[in-house]
């Protein structure tokens, strides 16, 4: 028995309708006088960032809700920091963060860049290495609007340097949300490619925080219920988008998975996804699971039989099923993955998992064959 402790600070308030409670939440989060949306187009173009504005304007909050709806997929590390610096200027007291990952990520990087006090603040710490713990934060409302990278409950955020093909991770303590805001209804609108590859991602963490070497109980726990309910809930959206009842069930599996990587980490499939996604722009979901077929088989290979092997063998069933070589073959096509090899051997990341692979058993994970 290895010595192990738990922990993780997000409140949470889940469920259909649960956007209403906003500007209700106990103990309050939304507060001072400069409030900072941070958000997508596609939301403002669809009129949910103009619902939000309203319901701040009934609240009572003093001053109109500042709207920054320039995230974009991968946040790049200078655009962030260049908007660090005009919105420093503002006095921001609080975050709603709304949509996907990388919306959530932006807010949860702008809650500690703001309140930090160096200049330039990721590339002096990301890019020049300079040692830095993120000390303060400004309070953050984290809304996923997508079902998939739990986001809203991790102290990390992923920040992309596409000039010098590089990832960072922004984390600590003080990178975690303070609520975490989940309505289903809010992921009914969710495109098909988009619910199946922020799906995938879901199923990707929960197997990573599995076969990580960080796991715990607890971890495990919630690994194991978010593929229970993943397995279910992701195949049955993908027949019945206007499901509410699965679509609830896919974002408390993506909020477990995210609860579970909160607590581990990720591993291998994770390495491997960001040159793939670095070079070839191939989604973070997708590139974060096109492996996994070739993991679960590795992994369980040497299992004891047990309910982590059953769940397992059902995933592969599931993402079989899904037939993700041919997703693949849509954004790459006669490139060899292996040149990347080197890349994809992020000791953090890859350190974390508990199987043991060689150089060649990851060339053969990063093949993949399209049907002709
Ligand atoms: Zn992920």
């Amino acid at each position: 028995m290895t010595i192990w402790s738990d922990y993780n600070p997000v409140r949470i308030t889940s469920g259909p309708g649960a956007i209403d409670r906003l500007f209700l939440l106990d103990p309050p989060v939304i507060t001072g006088n400069r409030i900072l949306m941070v958000t997508s187009a596609g939301f403002t173009a669809r009129g949910v960032t103009e619902k939000i504005e309203e319901k701040a304007r009934k609240a009572g909050l003093e001053n109109p809700i500042r709207v920054f709806d320039g995230v974009t997929a991968n946040p790049e590390l200078d655009f962030l920091d260049r908007m660090t610096i005009t919105l420093r200027r503002e006095g921001i007291s609080g975050i709603i963060a709304l949509g996907g990952g990388s919306a959530l990520d932006t807010a949860k990087i702008f809650s500690v860049a703001l309140s930090s006090d160096l200049e330039i603040p990721l590339d002096m710490v990301l890019r020049q290495k300079q040692p830095h713990v993120w000390k303060n934060h400004i309070p953050i409302v984290a809304i996923p609007t997508t079902a998939g990278t739990g986001a809203e409950v991790t102290p990390f955020a992923t920040v992309w340097d596409s000039r010098n093909k590089k990832k960072y991770s922004v984390s600590g303590e003080r990178v975690y949300p303070d609520h975490a805001l989940l309505d289903p209804e809010l992921t009914l609108t969710l495109p098909p490619k988009e619910t199946l590859y922020t799906g995938l991602d879901a199923i990707s963490h929960a197997l990573e925080s599995l076969w990580n070497k960080n796991r715990t109980p607890v971890s495990e726990a919630l690994a194991l219920k978010a593929l229970t309910l993943a397995n279910k809930a992701l195949p049955a959206i993908i027949n019945q988008p206007d499901s509410l009842y699965y679509r609830e069930m896919m974002q408390q599996a993506a909020l477990m998975a995210g609860l579970a990587i909160s607590r581990t980490r990720t591993a291998i499939a994770h390495a491997i996804s960001y040159p793939v996604t670095m070079r070839f722009g191939v989604p973070h979901g997708l590139a974060c699971s096109f492996t996994l077929p070739g993991l679960i088989k590795h992994y369980t290979h040497a299992l004891d039989h047990g309910p982590i092997k059953t769940v397992m063998h059902e995933t592969l069933k599931t993402v079989e099923e899904l037939n993700l070589e041919n997703e693949m073959a849509t954004y790459i096509g006669e490139e060899n993955l292996s040149e990347y090899i080197e890349e994809m051997f992020h000791p953090d990341r890859i350190g974390n998992y508990s199987g043991i692979l060689t150089d060649d058993d990851i060339s053969r994970l990063v093949l993949f064959k399209t049907e002709k």
